[in-house]
């Protein structure tokens, strides 16, 4: 199983390495935004460059890799591993590590869910070696240029030609791999303009890239087209697409199934909808922030790569 540390332990990392800790959740919005400089990237780079990746095996041919960054779904088969999403940068070691402990094939193909670092960092290494990249045009895009995230203070240089995807599409793509069929859905606007879902249909694994954080709040990147609304409208997407025995790889948090997305979906709404009449009353985020609409699950969702109160000043600014 190839088994290094446990996903615990990659989070305590991550959290380190970024210089957070649990007592960050309770911060004022104020406190957070003094120190919220260009932090959370470099942090989550070097976290990266230590922090374990477990493997778990799914259904069939299909494996998860669980390490700091995005999950990888990796495909395994007789025409070489196909790869979805590829993780930080700085994991490289890490992650050839986990996939040579699945077997010794090479990657060929590799698809990536949206463009954000902790999902294409990847995309260089794995190009090199072997892999051609499949992505939504909006991925090529926002990785074919300077793109400014606000929410995280961080501008990214354009990537290399070598990381950028050779296969874009626009609403939906089919592959055919390891005998496997393969689904590639765009979602309308959502945590950003270019998500896609990845089905493989015959182990009925679906990975919805980050329109699901499995018990974490989500970050959502305004800045390259996410809102809160376009989030929650991406969750009920999931929804109606998931089946009893369907199990879900999450952008980020352990692997779980359909009990997961009505959670996620249920608690985005709740939320959304405190935050939304709070604000209609005239309060200040700082006030909302305060007032704890999210009492019930920031404890466990707010520990890990978003605060409660970093969360709700997204929700704040799309409400
Ligand atoms: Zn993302």
């Amino acid at each position: 199983m190839g088994t290094i540390t446990s996903d615990e332990t990659s989070r305590r990392q991550f959290l380190a390495a970024a210089g957070l800790t649990a007592t960050t959740a309770w911060l004022t919005p104020r406190a957070l935004f003094a120190q919220s400089d260009d932090v959370l990237v470099p942090g989550a780079l070097k976290a990266a460059a230590t922090a374990g990746v477990t493997v778990q095996a799914l259904r069939r041919n299909v494996s998860v890799l669980l390490g700091a960054g995005g999950n990888i779904a990796v495909l395994a088969g007789p025409d070489g591993k196909l790869l979805v999403d590829s993780e930080i940068v700085s994991s490289r070691p890490n992650v050839s590590a986990a996939l040579a402990s699945i077997n010794a094939d090479p990657v060929k193909q590799l698809i990536n869910t949206h463009w954000h670092f902790d999902h294409t960092g990847g995309n260089e290494w794995l190009h090199e070696v072997g892999a051609s990249i499949v992505a939504h045009e909006n991925t090529r895009k926002h990785l074919s240029k300077d793109t400014r995230v606000e929410g995280w203070k961080h501008t990214f240089p354009a990537a290399p030609a070598s990381a950028l995807p050779s296969t874009i599409f626009k609403d939906e793509h089919t592959l055919h791999a390891n005998s496997t069929t393969l689904i590639l859905k765009h979602y309308l606007p959502a945590h950003t303009d270019s998500d896609i879902s990845v089905h493989f249909t015959e182990a009925d694994i679906f990975h919805s890239g980050d329109t699901f954080w499995n018990r974490n709040y989500p970050f959502i990147d305004y800045s390259t087209g996410g809102s809160i609304d376009g989030t929650i409208r991406a969750a009920e997407a999931n929804l109606a697409k998931v089946t009893d025995k369907m199990i879900v790889i999450p952008g980020h948090g352990a692997v779980g199934g359909k009990a997961d997305l009505i959670l996620f979906r249920d608690v985005l709404v709740g939320i959304r909808g405190k935050v939304a009449a709070l604000k209609k009353q005239g309060k200040s985020l700082e006030e909302i922030v305060a007032a704890k609409p999210g009492v019930g699950t920031d404890e466990e969702w707010g520990k890990s790569f978003m605060t409660p109160s970093a969360f709700l000043a997204l929700v704040y600014q799309g409400v």
